[in-house]
């Protein structure tokens, strides 16, 4: 049975990975806390990973944020993501690990590139201002699986998301990602009687959004690969580089539309132009993950609705 570390399984990725590793039944999990071990504590970490000889390890750990705790805290973005990543790597190839999974983010990729978004437009173009370190550090991330493939021949793949939204996701009111934010806002609203909800930005924007648990799905898939298939999408003179999304992408405007509906909440849309817009658009090419075999599930209505479910559970509020 492969032993696998899942680093920050906690958070949105890593307890949906978590729960698709588990369900299987094939594998050993392991994971820590916080509190028991702190990644940014490269000796700890090093020596953590030694201990145990996971197999395979897949890096779900990191700061993340929405467009405005982006902007606030850049510094936190940036350090903090580059300091456990080179924890993280250092210590799986230390340990020996056999193959890693990074996660990044669709926000690695060029401000005004071609749409959708192939892996191959990493690096031609500026960078979204809203979220360039966070964004830096990720691409430092791809950088290293592709250094330590071709120095050490490791397997080590970088997977790139589109935004996420699902359980036990952060709906911090300044703070999380739209999808969360909408959601709190309009119960919020609802609750109370208001007769309008505030929406960042103009709502013309596109995002792209994926149910978090087809995320772990998709991790399970690739660790599931037969080794000729994981060796050849970590090669060393190959970008070991996959997006993973949906395909489809809607406005903010029809977003927030969708959640009204969910919520059940009846009155005005008010659109807050004083706060960012971010990037136009970044939708995903998920051609090469499609070819590989496998296809995101969880219809966006369905998902939402499982989402506002847990958020009731957790957050009534
Ligand atoms: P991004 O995908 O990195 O830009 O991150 P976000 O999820 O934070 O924002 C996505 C888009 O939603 C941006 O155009 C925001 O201006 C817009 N948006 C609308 N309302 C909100 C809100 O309440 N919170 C956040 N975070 N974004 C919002």
């Amino acid at each position: 049975m492969k032993k696998i570390y899942i680093a920050g399984h906690r958070g949105l990725v890593g307890s949906a990975t978590a729960k698709a590793l588990s369900n299987l039944g094939s594998y050993e999990l392991i994971t820590r806390s916080h509190e028991e071990l702190d990644l940014s504590d490269r000796a700890a970490t090093r020596e953590f990973l030694i201990s145990q000889r996971p197999d395979y390890v897949v890096m779900c750990a990191a700061k993340v944020g929405g467009i405005l705790a982006n902007s606030r805290f850049p510094v936190d973005f940036l350090h903090k993501n580059l300091e456990i990543q080179l924890s993280i790597f250092e210590a799986a190839h230390a340990s020996g690990v056999e193959r890693m999974i990074f996660l990044g983010s669709s926000c690695i990729y060029p401000r005004s590139c071609p749409q959708p978004i192939r892996e191959d437009y990493l690096l031609t173009g500026s960078l979204e201002a809203t979220n360039r370190p966070y964004a830096l550090a990720k691409i430092a991330g791809v950088e290293a699986c592709w250094s330590f493939n071709r120095q050490y021949q490791t397997r080590y793949l970088a997977l790139m998301p589109t935004n996420l939204f699902g359980p036990g996701d952060n709906y911090h009111p300044d703070n999380c990602h739209v999808l969360p934010a909408l959601i709190r806002r309009f119960h919020q609203a609802k609750v109370n009687g208001d007769s309008s909800v505030i929406v960042w930005g103009s709502g013309r924007p596109r995002r792209e959004f994926m149910y978090s648990l087809d995320i772990g799905d998709a991790i399970a898939f690739l660790l599931g690969l037969p080794d000729s298939e994981f060796d050849a999408l970590t090669a060393p003179d190959t970008a070991p580089l996959i997006n993973v999304g949906v395909g489809k992408d809607v406005t903010i405007l029809e977003l927030a539309q969708l959640v009204k509906a969910v919520v059940g909440y009846e009155g005005d849309l008010v659109f807050d132009t004083t706060k960012p817009d971010g990037t136009p658009r970044k939708l995903l090419d998920v051609t090469r993950l499609h070819t590989l075999g496998w296809k995101a599930k969880t219809a966006f209505g369905a998902g939402l609705q499982a989402t506002y479910q847990d958020f009731l559970r957790h957050h009534n509020c």
